[in-house]
């Protein structure tokens, strides 16, 4: 009974051995492999997917009009209650937002008021860098939203940019395409 016991003991301890050895050659691998923190920022910056969920903005049709209706159906839905509508009526019974604000500071960024819109009027573009230290800052109005950049086209990769803190603060960049940074993550 006792070999058997010694024996038991003897592979228990191989196999902690081994754990505890392939536990080193991760952390020593790691120790020497190239660094792969984004350097973000100064130098590099994240491109978001095209199904990023992230600023909101307001569309216009071709003529340049804004394509909202006032309809409120966003108001509705959205579970936060950060949107706020007031419509008015112009000369031909056409309804536009006379104020129309998202509160960003509450909103979930979810797409559920996108999803509802009857007139593709709204939707969640790629700007991710508004943060502010107000939060009435991040009170988002009608004309700002109009501004905000749309969808990308394309994104998923890390590009060079360059941080300028002249007037405020933006993290610049002029290339369209990112490259790959996850490659650069080691992967066992
Ligand atoms: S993304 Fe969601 S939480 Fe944010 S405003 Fe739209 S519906 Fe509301
Ligand atoms: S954005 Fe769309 S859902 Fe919201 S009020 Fe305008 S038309 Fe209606």
């Amino acid at each position: 009974m006792s070999r058997v016991v010694d024996r038991a003991g003897t592979w228990i301890g191989w196999a902690l051995f081994a754990d505890l050895a392939s536990a080193f050659t991760l952390t020593f691998g790691y120790m020497f492999s190239k660094p792969v923190t984004m350097q973000y920022p100064d130098k590099e910056k994240w491109l978001p997917y095209s199904r990023y969920r992230g600023h909101h903005f307001l569309k216009r049709d071709e003529e340049g009009e804004i394509k909202c209706v006032a309809c409120e159906l966003c108001a509705r839905i959205c579970p936060c209650d950060c949107i706020e509508v007031v419509p008015y009526e112009d000369e031909n019974g056409n309804r536009h937002p006379a104020k129309f604000e998202i509160d960003t500071a509450r909103c979930l960024f979810c797409g559920l008021c996108e999803d509802a819109c009857p007139a593709d009027a709204i939707a969640l573009g790629q700007q991710y860098e508004f943060s502010s230290f107000s939060s009435r800052d991040l009170v988002i109005g009608r004309d700002d939203l109009l501004e905000k950049p749309g969808k990308a086209m394309a994104g998923g990769g890390v590009v060079a940019a360059r941080l300028n803190t002249d007037e405020d603060v933006l993290v610049e960049t002029s290339e369209p395409h990112g490259y790959n940074w996850w490659r650069n993550i080691r992967r066992t």
